[in-house]
């Protein structure tokens, strides 16, 4: 999971991950078409900005960080206005004209259109989820991001303050039938975030050179910003509500955001299929491994007839070869060595040794969530740095910490490293500030950056990573299958009404999952819905395209070739780059 994903979920549209560009696509091949693209692409964004400053500001466009819109019909009308308009422009190029990256920017714009067109005219989440509404955390942006001088930030913080009462107001006036979990998240969000206007404003204020005539003004909008806040939960919390829509989404919406915001090829009923049969393949290998197993632990004692059993009683066994919890920061960091050295040696995908990654222990306002994530700089920040946020088990309750460290025992550690670090996201994200595009850092595309991640794991051990011990296998069979039951969970809640009981059973029995793991999972799937779809939608088809690839190639394949140039087309939806890579290897004459 990239940290920024969640930090920033209330965003309405698209979930961004940064990198940094320089905006400009000049080739030498360029043609006429091409320089017009790239002057409308600028156009492009900064009028989406202007609509949207608090979007721009989290990708890291500062130039309106002093405004809030008030979120009423009036500024709706004009996205969708503004949506219609850039469909029509693009409608102007023609797209097979344009160079390879101008044409994957062309349909990442053209879907972010339509993406924007179609959730406020037809998704509508603005009526029934109250935590669509949410200005924290663009205000712990401003606060916690170092990209321009604090009294600068403090200064645009204070402005931007200015529209909340009225922000919240509109809020409550367009808010219908809410669902209820949704309810209980906006006030859960908004009573633990309103410290950040609260309290760490205040402290910042501190910290800063801001003359104290000045701060007082500024101290009081804070204090009726924090009331507005409150006030909004307080709302939330009495707000009568007989007949709350479901939180489910319905078969009809869940087809249409999956297409929008996954970008498959398939449909998502056919990638829940898809799921379905890895799961029983996945089981079919668990078996294997744990039959071949069972001895070493278990000696003479007969097996279990049931297999799933048989391998929950080896997960169980194994997972308690795991780190004390205070030794669970340096762990992670001492992976990060054993990884570049292992990637090195077996020529996976060359590491650009001048982007290190910064391990730090994971910030203040990031807190709360252990084990290791990573923050990306934004599209527009080009001097920020990648850093891996290692999260500390301090304080942490005695059985709490056991059952986590299960879960994050001596294997699943190794290969969440991978998924985070090396060659995971941060991996993914050196190459991708390496492509020119901003639209493809704007727009990036989550399925393709978590495929990544997940394929790494798989594409180390297939490379000999962790020895081929049998048990490194089964753990990854564990975690894959976390990551493949994410989508059948998604799936049929959203669309097939699954009940909890049942999903539970499905986590805990199938998936071997901790009770603790499949109840916060269950949590997740009731205030979110296609997101857990990435991670296996954008594996499977990374492994079909490879596939693909090799076919291709014949003879002159090569993993680390495949890896490098999957990796080159930056954060775009894999089947752009499929159609690129595929193509690409037919023309003979080489950009
Ligand atoms: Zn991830
Ligand atoms: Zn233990």
């Amino acid at each position: 999971m990239i940290k920024k994903l969640l930090f920033m979920a209330c965003l309405i549209y698209a979930v961004l991950i940064g990198c940094k560009k320089d905006g400009s696509s000049a080739g030498p091949l360029q043609g006429k078409d091409d320089a017009a693209f790239a002057i409308y692409e600028n156009s492009f964004l900064n009028g989406l900005w202007k609509l949207n400053p608090d979007w721009a500001t989290t990708s890291g466009y500062h130039k309106y960080d002093s405004l809030l819109f008030v979120p009423d019909d009036k500024n709706r009308d004009k996205m969708i206005s503004y949506a219609k308009v850039q469909i029509d422009s693009l409608s102007r190029f023609e797209v097979t004209t344009l160079s390879e990256s101008n044409r994957i920017d062309y349909h990442m714009m053209q879907n972010q259109m339509e993406s924007i067109e179609w959730s406020l005219q037809q998704l509508k989440s603005f009526q029934w989820d109250p935590s669509s509404y949410n200005v924290i955390s663009t205000f712990a942006y401003i606060l916690n991001e170092h990209y321009e001088p604090l009294d600068r930030r403090l200064r645009s913080f204070y402005q931007k303050m200015a529209n909340i009462p009225a922000y919240y107001k509109e809020a409550e006036k367009q808010i219908k039938n809410p669902a209820t979990d949704l309810t209980n998240l906006a006030i859960d969000q908004h009573l633990n975030g309103v410290g950040v206007i609260e309290k760490d404003f205040a402290d910042s204020l501190k910290k800063s050179s801001i003359p104290q005539a000045e701060q007082k003004p500024m101290l009081e909008r804070a204090r009726l910003s924090a009331e507005a806040i409150k006030a909004y939960a307080a709302w939330l919390k009495a707000l009568k509500n007989d007949h709350p829509r479901s939180f489910r989404l319905g078969k009809e919406l869940y087809e249409s955001k999956f297409k929008y915001e996954i970008q498959s090829e398939s449909m998502a009923q056919q990638v829940y299929n898809a799921a379905f049969e890895r799961k029983k393949y996945l089981h079919h290998e668990m078996a294997k491994i744990s039959k071949k197993l069972w001895p070493k632990y278990f000696g003479t004692k007969p097996m279990p007839s049931d297999s799933l059993d048989m391998i929950a009683q080896l997960i169980d066994t194994i997972s308690a070869k795991h780190v004390a919890p205070n030794e669970f920061q340096s762990a992670i960091e001492k992976q990060i060595p054993k990884l570049t050295a292992f990637v090195k040696s077996k020529d996976l995908v060359t590491l650009d040794p001048s982007k290190p990654l910064v391990i730090r222990k994971e910030p203040g306002y990031m807190a709360g969530v252990a084990g290791a994530s990573m923050s990306s700089p934004g599209a527009y920040d080009k001097g920020g740095n990648s850093y891996f946020n290692v999260g500390s088990l301090n304080g942490w309750a005695a059985d709490k910490a056991e059952s986590y460290l299960r879960e994050y025992n001596q294997y699943t550690l190794q290969l969440l490293c991978i998924h985070e670090a090396i060659p995971g996201h941060y991996v993914q994200q050196v190459y991708a500030n390496k492509s020119p595009s901003l639209i493809k850092s704007v727009f990036a595309n989550g399925a393709m950056a978590e495929g990544w991640a997940v394929y790494c794991e798989e594409m180390m051990l297939d490379n000999g990573f962790g020895g081929d011990e049998p048990e490194m296998r089964l753990m990854w069979c564990k975690l894959h299958l976390r990551e493949v039951c994410n989508t059948i969970l998604d799936y049929k809640v959203h669309t097939e009404n699954m009940a909890r009981q049942d999903a539970l059973k499905m986590l805990t029995h199938e998936a071997f999952q901790q009770q603790a793991e499949a109840e916060g999972k269950w949590k997740r799937v009731t205030v979110s819905s296609v997101q857990l779809d990435s991670y296996f939608t954008g594996y499977k088809e990374i492994i079909d395209l490879r596939e693909a690839y090799k076919k291709k190639m014949g003879d002159k394949y090569k993993l680390k070739d495949f890896n490098e140039k999957f990796l080159s087309y930056g954060s775009a939806p894999v089947r752009y780059i499929k159609e690129a890579m595929l193509a690409k290897s037919v023309v003979s004459n080489g950009q």
